[in-house]
């Protein structure tokens, strides 16, 4: 029986097993040094705010895998042997493959700053990063401070995080405003006010120097470019996430920042594949990046992955790009492209709407010369992904979107509607005059 093995149990890996056992009945192994089971990483914050505890982080009960003939195995793969398709583990086990699946992930980037790895310094990805972020900061009077480095997805999480127990938090970010290489100035300014009001005390274009010591060698102070020296217990790493490929770095297959693969996750190497966060596209797909560290396209690498590997040979096609996230309270979500202007093509222009009371915004993106909507961005109204995927795919023009805007409106009833007061502007920025259409239900549902 064809001998499948998986390295990496989470989202990417685990999505391949379940889909190889729909599909066929081959020997599936999958091998993981983080924890027995999968756990969903995104709600890793959840269960430090007291939310949840670990194990409903785990979306699948204990005895699933026994069920479904997935054998688990808990080690550190090594190294992979290629050439007598083996891999050999920490504890100097081997095991054989006869196709290989890498789903090895990220880890958190490290830029050699000084004192990086001293004890009390940590980044916030796995299990273990949780744990320690536990008993590095049980409450307030043990953590008097925590400096938190990069402005990105997971930095915010973990301001929020540790402002959750009260902990005072400094936010190192490089940029001039917040995630402004990703969002449009006007959403980026919004967050920074929001960040603020949250008592976050965010330094902008402020670099960290070096991490200093206290006298048992316990990260005890920053400094800044800026030339702060900061206090403090914790200090988080969230610079960014990089895939986690060392261990392959002499193992013949190809490597750029990620493992290199074509469209159907093939590496250069016969029968290994590489799917999630660790794989690198030769080329992106469409305008997405090479490398797509989130959730939703480890799980469709995963799906593709099973395919092929089960004789039905399929290419990677996420479709239109999509993504959410909260900055604090405040909901994010995206489809299609909104650039930031730091990376805005020169075709694209922007309608932006911020609400005059509370902290609510809507970017759309189209183009200058034919209108087409381009994509959206959206902060505190939640929006109906399938309408807006549809309107990419249909290449609507931006009237159409304001016109049916209401179609979009995915927010419970009785929730405020701004999209009146969104039209509005349109028409006087524009010199457009459109009403927008009642919502349809029958238009929501109708694939037409
Ligand atoms: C705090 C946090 C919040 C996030 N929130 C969001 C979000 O809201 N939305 C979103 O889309 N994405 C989010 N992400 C990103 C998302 O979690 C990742 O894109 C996704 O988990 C990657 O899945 P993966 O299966 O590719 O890899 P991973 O989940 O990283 O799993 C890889 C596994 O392989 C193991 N492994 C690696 N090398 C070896 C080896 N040599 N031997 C054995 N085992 C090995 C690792 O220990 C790990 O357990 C978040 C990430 C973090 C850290």
């Amino acid at each position: 029986m064809e001998h499948i093995v998986i390295i990496g149990n989470g989202i990417a890996g685990v999505t391949a097993a379940r889909h190889i056992r729909k599909l066929s009945d081959k020997r599936i192994t999958v091998v993981s040094a983080e924890t027995d089971y999968f756990f969903s990483r995104t709600a890793l914050m959840y269960v430090y705010m007291g939310h949840m505890k670990f194990k409903h982080t785990q979306p699948y009960e204990n005895w699933f895998w026994k069920k479904n003939r997935i054998e688990l195995v808990k080690g550190y793969v090594n190294t992979v042997d290629h050439q007598n398709k083996k891999l050999v583990l920490a504890d100097g086990d081997s095991l054989a493959y006869d196709k290989l699946i890498l789903a090895t992930g990220s880890k958190p980037n490290k830029f050699g700053w000084p004192g990086q790895d001293l004890p009390g310094v940590q980044g916030l990805y796995s299990k273990q990063d949780l744990d320690q972020l536990e008993a590095n900061t049980p409450d307030n009077k043990t953590c008097k401070r925590a400096v938190i480095v990069g402005g990105g997805l997971i930095g915010i999480e973990m301001a929020e995080m540790l402002r959750s127990r009260k902990i005072p938090v400094t936010f190192l970010v490089r940029e001039t405003s917040f995630w402004n290489g990703v969002l449009p100035a006007g959403e980026s300014a919004m967050i920074n006010e929001h960040i603020l009001e949250h008592h976050i005390d965010l330094k902008l274009a402020t670099n960290l120097v070096e991490i200093l010591a206290d006298e048992n060698g316990r990260a005890k102070a920053v400094t800044t470019d800026k030339g702060e020296t900061i206090e403090c217990s914790v200090v988080g790493l969230t610079a960014g996430v990089s895939p986690n490929i060392n261990f392959l770095k002499d193992s013949g297959i190809e490597l750029g920042r990620g493992i290199k693969v074509n469209r159907h996750l093939e590496t250069n190497i016969k029968d290994i594949y590489a799917i999630g966060d660790c794989a690198e596209q030769h080329e992106g797909i469409g305008q997405r990046r090479p490398i797509e560290a989130v959730w939703y396209t480890g799980r469709m690498m995963g799906e593709t992955v099973a395919q092929t590997i089960c004789g039905n040979k399929i290419e990677y096609k996420p479709g239109h790009w999509f993504n959410s996230a909260k900055f604090l309270d405040l909901e994010y979500q995206t489809y299609g492209w909104v650039f930031s202007e730091r990376n805005r093509k020169e075709n694209e222009q922007h309608f932006h709407w911020r609400d005059d009371k509370e902290k609510i915004c809507v970017t759309v993106a189209f183009d200058k010369e034919t209108k087409q909507f381009l994509g959206v961005n959206t902060f505190g109204i939640r929006m109906r992904h399938e309408i807006f995927d549809r309107w990419l795919t249909e290449k609507r023009d931006v009237n159409h979107v304001m016109e049916y805007l209401k179609d979009a409106n995915f927010d419970p009833e009785f929730y405020a509607q701004y999209e009146g007061k969104i039209v509005s502007k349109f028409n006087s920025e524009f010199g457009t005059s459109i009403s927008p259409k009642k919502k349809s239900w029958k238009r929501i549902f109708s694939n037409a």
